[in-house]
Protein backbone atom coordinates (compact mmCIF):
# COMPACT_ATOMS: atom_id res chain seq x y z
CA UNK A 1 0.00 0.00 0.00
CA UNK A 2 1.26 3.61 -0.93
CA UNK A 3 1.05 5.99 1.60
CA UNK A 4 0.15 9.59 0.62
CA UNK A 5 2.42 12.95 1.86
CA UNK A 6 -0.21 14.42 3.49
CA UNK A 7 -1.30 11.12 5.43
CA UNK A 8 2.39 11.13 6.61
CA UNK A 9 2.09 14.09 7.86
CA UNK A 10 -0.83 13.54 9.82
CA UNK A 11 0.78 10.30 11.17
CA UNK A 12 3.78 12.76 11.96
CA UNK A 13 1.48 14.85 13.81
CA UNK A 14 -0.63 12.17 15.45
CA UNK A 15 2.75 10.78 16.84
CA UNK A 16 4.54 14.39 17.96
CA UNK A 17 0.93 14.98 19.72
CA UNK A 18 1.48 11.62 21.93
CA UNK A 19 5.33 12.04 22.10
CA UNK A 20 4.77 15.46 23.63
CA UNK A 21 2.43 13.70 26.75
CA UNK A 22 6.00 12.12 27.90
CA UNK A 23 8.10 14.76 28.81
CA UNK A 24 11.56 15.09 28.83
CA UNK A 25 11.74 14.19 33.21
CA UNK A 26 10.02 11.04 31.93
CA UNK A 27 13.18 9.84 29.67
CA UNK A 28 15.57 11.19 32.25
CA UNK A 29 14.26 9.05 35.25
CA UNK A 30 13.76 5.82 32.85
CA UNK A 31 17.67 6.22 31.78
CA UNK A 32 18.85 6.71 35.40
CA UNK A 33 16.67 4.06 37.29
CA UNK A 34 18.09 1.87 33.26
CA UNK A 35 14.05 1.17 33.99
CA UNK A 36 12.02 0.02 30.82
CA UNK A 37 9.20 2.58 29.59
CA UNK A 38 6.30 0.37 30.23
CA UNK A 39 3.53 3.57 30.02
CA UNK A 40 5.16 5.23 26.14
CA UNK A 41 5.16 1.60 25.05
CA UNK A 42 1.57 0.91 26.40
CA UNK A 43 0.67 4.76 24.67
CA UNK A 44 2.20 3.66 21.91
CA UNK A 45 0.36 0.20 21.28
CA UNK A 46 -3.19 1.70 22.21
CA UNK A 47 -2.62 4.31 19.69
CA UNK A 48 -2.23 1.29 17.29
CA UNK A 49 1.18 2.68 16.34
CA UNK A 50 3.30 -0.36 16.82
CA UNK A 51 0.50 -2.47 14.64
CA UNK A 52 0.84 -0.13 12.01
CA UNK A 53 2.53 -2.60 9.51
CA UNK A 54 0.15 -5.65 10.46
CA UNK A 55 -2.51 -5.75 7.35
CA UNK A 56 -6.53 -4.77 8.22
CA UNK A 57 -7.28 -7.87 7.75
CA UNK A 58 -5.32 -8.89 11.21
CA UNK A 59 -6.51 -5.82 12.82
CA UNK A 60 -3.21 -3.72 12.55
CA UNK A 61 -3.85 -0.58 9.59
CA UNK A 62 -1.51 -2.29 7.01
CA UNK A 63 0.59 0.52 6.57
CA UNK A 64 3.84 0.48 4.49
CA UNK A 65 7.45 0.78 5.80
CA UNK A 66 7.46 4.33 4.92
CA UNK A 67 4.82 5.36 7.57
CA UNK A 68 6.59 3.04 10.06
CA UNK A 69 10.10 4.91 9.41
CA UNK A 70 7.92 8.45 9.96
CA UNK A 71 6.55 6.59 13.24
CA UNK A 72 10.13 5.95 14.76
CA UNK A 73 11.85 9.26 13.56
CA UNK A 74 9.18 11.20 15.07
CA UNK A 75 9.88 9.52 18.40
CA UNK A 76 12.98 9.81 18.47
CA UNK A 77 12.74 13.35 16.98
CA UNK A 78 10.81 14.68 19.83
CA UNK A 79 13.54 13.34 22.28
CA UNK A 80 12.38 10.09 23.07
CA UNK A 81 14.18 6.18 23.15
CA UNK A 82 12.01 4.55 20.75
CA UNK A 83 15.20 1.52 21.53
CA UNK A 84 12.08 0.30 23.70
CA UNK A 85 9.52 -0.17 20.94
CA UNK A 86 11.22 -0.70 17.80
CA UNK A 87 11.46 -4.37 17.20
CA UNK A 88 7.86 -5.08 16.82
CA UNK A 89 7.95 -3.27 13.44
CA UNK A 90 10.91 -4.52 12.19
CA UNK A 91 10.00 -8.16 13.01
CA UNK A 92 7.31 -7.93 10.57
CA UNK A 93 10.02 -7.81 8.03
CA UNK A 94 9.90 -11.68 9.15
CA UNK A 95 6.45 -12.55 9.86
CA UNK A 96 4.41 -10.73 7.11
CA UNK A 97 6.56 -11.99 3.91
CA UNK A 98 7.61 -15.98 5.36
CA UNK A 99 4.82 -16.96 8.44
CA UNK A 100 1.92 -19.43 7.61
CA UNK A 101 -1.23 -18.24 7.31
CA UNK A 102 -2.07 -20.39 10.58
CA UNK A 103 0.48 -18.96 12.35
CA UNK A 104 -0.58 -15.08 10.66
CA UNK A 105 -3.34 -16.14 12.44
CA UNK A 106 -2.70 -16.86 15.48
CA UNK A 107 -0.69 -14.09 16.36
CA UNK A 108 -1.26 -10.98 14.20
CA UNK A 109 -4.66 -10.10 15.90
CA UNK A 110 -3.18 -10.74 19.39
CA UNK A 111 -0.23 -8.29 18.91
CA UNK A 112 -2.57 -5.46 17.08
CA UNK A 113 -4.49 -5.63 20.00
CA UNK A 114 -1.37 -5.29 22.33
CA UNK A 115 -2.40 -8.72 24.00
CA UNK A 116 0.92 -10.21 23.08
CA UNK A 117 4.27 -8.60 22.39
CA UNK A 118 6.81 -9.17 19.82
CA UNK A 119 10.17 -7.45 20.44
CA UNK A 120 12.47 -9.93 20.76
CA UNK A 121 14.70 -11.18 17.65
CA UNK A 122 17.65 -13.60 18.66
CA UNK A 123 20.22 -13.48 16.34
CA UNK A 124 23.70 -12.20 17.77
CA UNK A 125 25.51 -15.26 19.75
CA UNK A 126 28.98 -14.33 21.78
CA UNK A 127 31.24 -17.00 19.88
CA UNK A 128 29.78 -16.04 16.35
CA UNK A 129 29.67 -11.81 16.72
CA UNK A 130 28.74 -10.04 12.97
CA UNK A 131 29.42 -13.68 11.14
CA UNK A 132 25.41 -14.61 12.02
CA UNK A 133 26.28 -18.23 9.64
CA UNK A 134 28.38 -19.67 12.40
CA UNK A 135 26.06 -19.53 15.03
CA UNK A 136 25.97 -22.42 17.25
CA UNK A 137 22.50 -22.57 18.60
CA UNK A 138 21.12 -25.95 17.02
CA UNK A 139 17.28 -26.98 16.96
CA UNK A 140 16.98 -30.69 16.73
CA UNK A 141 13.69 -32.08 15.53
CA UNK A 142 11.74 -34.97 17.56
CA UNK A 143 8.55 -35.86 16.28
CA UNK A 144 6.54 -32.83 16.32
CA UNK A 145 8.83 -30.42 18.21
CA UNK A 146 11.89 -29.10 17.55
CA UNK A 147 14.70 -29.64 20.94
CA UNK A 148 17.14 -26.18 20.96
CA UNK A 149 20.04 -25.71 22.70
CA UNK A 150 22.07 -22.80 22.91
CA UNK A 151 22.98 -18.79 24.53
CA UNK A 152 22.46 -15.87 22.44
CA UNK A 153 23.59 -12.30 23.46
CA UNK A 154 22.33 -8.84 23.33
CA UNK A 155 18.66 -10.14 23.08
CA UNK A 156 17.01 -7.28 23.87
CA UNK A 157 13.48 -6.55 25.08
CA UNK A 158 13.65 -10.58 26.14
CA UNK A 159 12.43 -9.31 29.36
CA UNK A 160 9.34 -7.34 27.85
CA UNK A 161 8.15 -9.20 25.43
CA UNK A 162 5.68 -12.29 24.61
CA UNK A 163 6.88 -13.95 21.44
CA UNK A 164 10.50 -14.32 20.33
CA UNK A 165 11.86 -14.66 16.99
CA UNK A 166 15.29 -17.21 17.15
CA UNK A 167 17.53 -17.60 14.09
CA UNK A 168 19.17 -21.85 15.26
CA UNK A 169 20.81 -23.86 12.98
CA UNK A 170 19.03 -26.92 11.87
CA UNK A 171 21.76 -28.21 9.90
CA UNK A 172 25.23 -28.54 10.77
CA UNK A 173 27.57 -26.19 8.94
CA UNK A 174 30.03 -28.77 7.77
CA UNK A 175 26.81 -30.57 6.41
CA UNK A 176 25.44 -27.95 4.16
CA UNK A 177 27.12 -26.15 0.99
CA UNK A 178 27.12 -22.94 1.86
CA UNK A 179 27.28 -21.77 5.21
CA UNK A 180 23.96 -19.40 5.13
CA UNK A 181 21.87 -22.70 4.46
CA UNK A 182 20.58 -24.66 7.31
CA UNK A 183 19.99 -22.21 9.38
CA UNK A 184 15.82 -21.62 10.53
CA UNK A 185 13.68 -19.42 12.12
CA UNK A 186 11.20 -19.77 15.33
CA UNK A 187 8.71 -18.36 16.71
CA UNK A 188 9.29 -19.00 20.41
CA UNK A 189 6.50 -18.52 23.71
CA UNK A 190 8.48 -16.93 25.77
CA UNK A 191 6.17 -17.09 28.89
CA UNK A 192 5.78 -20.54 28.21
CA UNK A 193 9.72 -21.16 27.80
CA UNK A 194 10.98 -19.19 30.90
CA UNK A 195 11.94 -21.68 33.04
CA UNK A 196 11.51 -24.81 30.96
CA UNK A 197 14.71 -24.08 29.00
CA UNK A 198 14.78 -20.39 28.66
CA UNK A 199 17.05 -18.18 31.38
CA UNK A 200 17.24 -14.43 30.89
CA UNK A 201 19.69 -12.41 32.70
CA UNK A 202 19.78 -8.96 31.79
CA UNK A 203 22.98 -7.06 30.77
CA UNK A 204 23.31 -3.61 32.38
CA UNK A 205 24.90 -0.75 29.34
CA UNK A 206 25.88 2.85 29.24
CA UNK A 207 22.58 3.39 27.63
CA UNK A 208 18.79 2.06 28.81
CA UNK A 209 17.80 -0.53 26.02
CA UNK A 210 16.56 -3.54 28.20
CA UNK A 211 19.41 -5.80 26.76
CA UNK A 212 19.63 -9.34 28.06
CA UNK A 213 21.82 -13.02 27.51
CA UNK A 214 19.73 -15.55 26.81
CA UNK A 215 20.41 -19.02 27.83
CA UNK A 216 18.97 -22.14 26.09
CA UNK A 217 19.26 -25.47 27.84
CA UNK A 218 16.68 -28.61 26.08
CA UNK A 219 13.98 -25.92 24.94
CA UNK A 220 11.07 -27.81 23.38
CA UNK A 221 9.50 -25.53 20.59
CA UNK A 222 6.35 -26.95 18.56
CA UNK A 223 7.18 -27.88 14.78
CA UNK A 224 4.04 -25.43 13.90
CA UNK A 225 6.18 -22.35 15.05
CA UNK A 226 8.78 -23.13 12.57
CA UNK A 227 8.54 -19.81 10.00
CA UNK A 228 8.54 -20.97 6.54
CA UNK A 229 10.77 -23.82 5.38
CA UNK A 230 13.57 -25.17 7.69
CA UNK A 231 16.87 -24.48 6.37
CA UNK A 232 16.16 -20.99 4.97
CA UNK A 233 16.27 -19.03 8.14
CA UNK A 234 18.45 -17.06 6.57
CA UNK A 235 17.09 -15.83 3.96
CA UNK A 236 13.63 -14.64 6.00
CA UNK A 237 15.71 -12.26 8.61
CA UNK A 238 17.31 -10.69 6.12
CA UNK A 239 13.66 -9.50 5.38
CA UNK A 240 13.51 -8.37 8.52
CA UNK A 241 17.21 -7.37 8.47
CA UNK A 242 16.45 -4.50 5.98
CA UNK A 243 13.62 -3.36 7.37
CA UNK A 244 15.41 -3.04 10.72
CA UNK A 245 17.94 -1.21 9.15
CA UNK A 246 15.68 1.11 7.22
CA UNK A 247 13.60 1.73 10.37
CA UNK A 248 17.30 2.35 12.40
CA UNK A 249 18.65 4.86 9.84
CA UNK A 250 15.02 6.67 10.12
CA UNK A 251 15.26 6.89 14.24
CA UNK A 252 19.01 8.18 13.18
CA UNK A 253 17.34 10.91 11.30
CA UNK A 254 14.84 11.75 14.44
CA UNK A 255 17.81 11.83 16.79
CA UNK A 256 20.01 14.08 13.89
CA UNK A 257 17.07 16.66 14.04
CA UNK A 258 16.73 16.74 17.58
CA UNK A 259 20.33 17.22 18.29
CA UNK A 260 20.07 20.21 15.33
CA UNK A 261 17.16 21.39 16.61
CA UNK A 262 18.79 21.53 19.79
CA UNK A 263 21.68 22.82 19.49
CA UNK A 264 20.43 26.09 16.91
CA UNK A 265 18.21 26.75 20.00
CA UNK A 266 20.94 26.62 22.16
CA UNK A 267 23.30 28.80 19.76
CA UNK A 268 20.75 31.32 19.34
CA UNK A 269 20.07 32.16 23.33
CA UNK A 270 23.78 31.45 24.87
CA UNK A 271 25.77 34.80 25.14
CA UNK A 272 29.08 34.67 25.28
CA UNK A 273 31.80 37.56 24.72
CA UNK A 274 28.15 39.66 24.67
CA UNK A 275 26.82 38.08 21.75
CA UNK A 276 24.89 34.57 21.10
CA UNK A 277 27.33 31.83 20.07
CA UNK A 278 25.56 30.94 16.68
CA UNK A 279 26.60 34.25 15.38
CA UNK A 280 30.51 32.98 15.78
CA UNK A 281 30.76 30.87 12.21
CA UNK A 282 33.04 28.18 14.50
CA UNK A 283 29.81 27.40 16.22
CA UNK A 284 27.26 27.80 13.01
CA UNK A 285 28.93 25.91 10.28
CA UNK A 286 29.02 22.45 12.25
CA UNK A 287 25.59 23.17 12.44
CA UNK A 288 24.98 23.95 8.78
CA UNK A 289 27.08 20.30 8.33
CA UNK A 290 25.08 18.41 10.44
CA UNK A 291 22.03 19.54 8.74
CA UNK A 292 23.53 18.58 5.09
CA UNK A 293 24.73 15.37 6.14
CA UNK A 294 20.89 14.60 8.01
CA UNK A 295 18.91 15.80 4.62
CA UNK A 296 20.97 13.75 2.60
CA UNK A 297 20.61 10.27 4.61
CA UNK A 298 17.19 11.41 4.86
CA UNK A 299 17.10 10.76 1.37
CA UNK A 300 18.75 7.27 0.98
CA UNK A 301 16.51 6.56 3.73
CA UNK A 302 12.88 7.57 1.78
CA UNK A 303 15.04 5.79 -0.92
CA UNK A 304 15.43 1.83 0.63
CA UNK A 305 11.73 2.22 2.39
CA UNK A 306 10.10 3.09 -1.00
CA UNK A 307 12.26 -0.24 -2.67
CA UNK A 308 11.13 -2.54 0.62
CA UNK A 309 7.51 -1.70 0.04
CA UNK A 310 7.79 -2.15 -3.62
CA UNK A 311 8.77 -5.45 -2.78
CA UNK A 312 12.30 -4.64 -4.68
CA UNK A 313 15.82 -5.62 -3.88
CA UNK A 314 16.67 -2.93 -1.35
CA UNK A 315 20.03 -4.56 0.28
CA UNK A 316 22.15 -2.14 -0.81
CA UNK A 317 20.43 0.99 -0.09
CA UNK A 318 18.98 -0.13 3.35
CA UNK A 319 22.83 -0.68 4.43
CA UNK A 320 23.65 2.41 3.08
CA UNK A 321 20.42 4.26 4.64
CA UNK A 322 21.53 2.80 7.83
CA UNK A 323 24.95 4.01 8.31
CA UNK A 324 24.85 7.60 6.49
CA UNK A 325 21.67 8.13 9.02
CA UNK A 326 24.00 6.31 11.67
CA UNK A 327 26.91 8.85 10.90
CA UNK A 328 24.63 11.83 10.35
CA UNK A 329 23.57 11.41 13.94
CA UNK A 330 26.91 10.94 15.06
CA UNK A 331 28.19 14.23 13.73
CA UNK A 332 25.25 15.85 15.03
CA UNK A 333 25.05 14.64 18.31
CA UNK A 334 29.05 15.31 18.91
CA UNK A 335 27.97 18.60 17.43
CA UNK A 336 25.45 18.99 19.90
CA UNK A 337 27.35 18.62 22.70
CA UNK A 338 30.29 20.74 21.67
CA UNK A 339 28.01 23.74 21.03
CA UNK A 340 26.74 22.77 25.10
CA UNK A 341 30.03 23.31 26.48
CA UNK A 342 30.09 22.30 29.40
CA UNK A 343 26.31 22.20 29.73
CA UNK A 344 26.01 19.47 27.48
CA UNK A 345 27.69 17.38 29.94
CA UNK A 346 24.22 18.10 32.38
CA UNK A 347 21.55 14.96 32.45
CA UNK A 348 19.24 18.41 32.56
CA UNK A 349 19.94 19.12 28.76
CA UNK A 350 19.21 15.80 27.65
CA UNK A 351 22.13 15.87 24.93
CA UNK A 352 24.67 13.04 26.92
CA UNK A 353 21.95 10.80 27.50
CA UNK A 354 20.89 11.16 23.32
CA UNK A 355 24.58 10.71 22.75
CA UNK A 356 25.11 8.15 24.52
CA UNK A 357 21.71 6.28 22.63
CA UNK A 358 22.53 6.92 19.05
CA UNK A 359 26.29 5.47 19.06
CA UNK A 360 24.68 2.29 19.21
CA UNK A 361 23.86 2.49 15.57
CA UNK A 362 27.48 2.54 14.89
CA UNK A 363 27.46 -0.89 16.36
CA UNK A 364 24.01 -2.39 15.81
CA UNK A 365 22.23 -3.71 14.42
CA UNK A 366 24.92 -4.23 12.32
CA UNK A 367 28.68 -2.95 12.97
CA UNK A 368 29.80 0.37 10.28
CA UNK A 369 32.69 -1.88 8.85
CA UNK A 370 30.41 -4.53 7.96
CA UNK A 371 28.24 -2.40 5.97
CA UNK A 372 31.77 -1.13 4.31
CA UNK A 373 32.37 -4.96 3.98
CA UNK A 374 28.80 -5.70 2.20
CA UNK A 375 29.13 -2.75 -0.07
CA UNK A 376 32.73 -2.81 -1.35
CA UNK A 377 31.90 -6.83 -2.55
CA UNK A 378 28.13 -6.52 -3.42
CA UNK A 379 27.61 -3.36 -4.97
CA UNK A 380 31.60 -2.70 -5.88
CA UNK A 381 32.67 -5.94 -6.72
CA UNK A 382 35.69 -5.89 -4.89
CA UNK A 383 37.19 -9.56 -3.58
CA UNK A 384 35.12 -10.47 -0.37
CA UNK A 385 37.17 -9.62 3.08
CA UNK A 386 35.15 -11.48 5.47
C1 LIG B 1 22.68 -2.46 23.12
C2 LIG B 1 22.69 -3.53 22.07
C3 LIG B 1 21.49 -4.08 21.64
C4 LIG B 1 21.49 -5.13 20.71
N1 LIG B 1 20.30 -5.74 20.39
C5 LIG B 1 20.32 -6.89 19.65
C6 LIG B 1 19.13 -7.67 19.47
O1 LIG B 1 18.03 -7.31 19.92
N2 LIG B 1 19.22 -8.86 18.80
C7 LIG B 1 20.40 -9.33 18.30
O2 LIG B 1 20.42 -10.40 17.71
N3 LIG B 1 21.55 -8.59 18.45
C8 LIG B 1 21.53 -7.40 19.11
N4 LIG B 1 22.70 -6.67 19.29
C9 LIG B 1 23.96 -7.20 18.75
C10 LIG B 1 24.54 -6.37 17.62
O3 LIG B 1 23.81 -6.58 16.45
C11 LIG B 1 26.03 -6.76 17.52
O4 LIG B 1 26.67 -6.23 18.66
C12 LIG B 1 26.65 -6.26 16.27
O5 LIG B 1 26.11 -6.92 15.16
C13 LIG B 1 28.16 -6.46 16.28
O6 LIG B 1 28.48 -7.78 16.67
P1 LIG B 1 29.55 -8.03 17.84
O7 LIG B 1 29.19 -7.14 18.97
O8 LIG B 1 29.64 -9.48 18.11
O9 LIG B 1 30.91 -7.49 17.25
P2 LIG B 1 32.06 -8.36 16.51
O10 LIG B 1 31.49 -9.17 15.39
O11 LIG B 1 32.85 -9.08 17.55
O12 LIG B 1 32.94 -7.18 15.93
C14 LIG B 1 33.76 -6.33 16.76
C15 LIG B 1 34.35 -5.22 15.92
O13 LIG B 1 35.17 -5.80 14.88
C16 LIG B 1 34.76 -5.34 13.60
N5 LIG B 1 34.90 -6.43 12.62
C17 LIG B 1 34.57 -7.75 12.79
N6 LIG B 1 34.85 -8.44 11.66
C18 LIG B 1 35.34 -7.54 10.77
C19 LIG B 1 35.79 -7.63 9.41
N7 LIG B 1 35.81 -8.80 8.74
N8 LIG B 1 36.23 -6.50 8.81
C20 LIG B 1 36.24 -5.32 9.47
N9 LIG B 1 35.81 -5.17 10.75
C21 LIG B 1 35.37 -6.27 11.39
C22 LIG B 1 33.31 -4.92 13.76
O14 LIG B 1 32.98 -3.92 12.82
C23 LIG B 1 33.28 -4.40 15.20
O15 LIG B 1 33.61 -3.03 15.22
C24 LIG B 1 22.72 -5.59 20.16
C25 LIG B 1 23.92 -4.99 20.57
C26 LIG B 1 23.93 -4.00 21.52
C27 LIG B 1 25.25 -3.42 21.97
Amino acid sequence: MSVREHDLREIREAVIKLCATFPMDYWRATDRERRYPTEFVRALTEAGWLACLIPEEYGGAGLPLAAAAAILEEIQRSGANGAACHAQMYTMGTVLRHCSEAQKRKYLPKIAKGELRLQAFAITEPSAGTDTSSIRTAAIRKGERYLVNGQKVWTSRAEHSDLMLLLARTTPREAVQKKTEGLSVFIVEMKAALGRGLTIRPIRTMINHATTEIFIDNLEVPAENLVGEEGNGFRYILDGMNAERILIGAECIGDARWFIAKATAYASERRVFGRAIGQNQGVQFPIARAHMATEAAALMVERAAALYDASKPCGPESNMAKQLAAEASWQAGDMCLQTHGGFGFAEEYDVERKFRETRLYQIAPISTNLVLCYIAEHVLHLPRSY
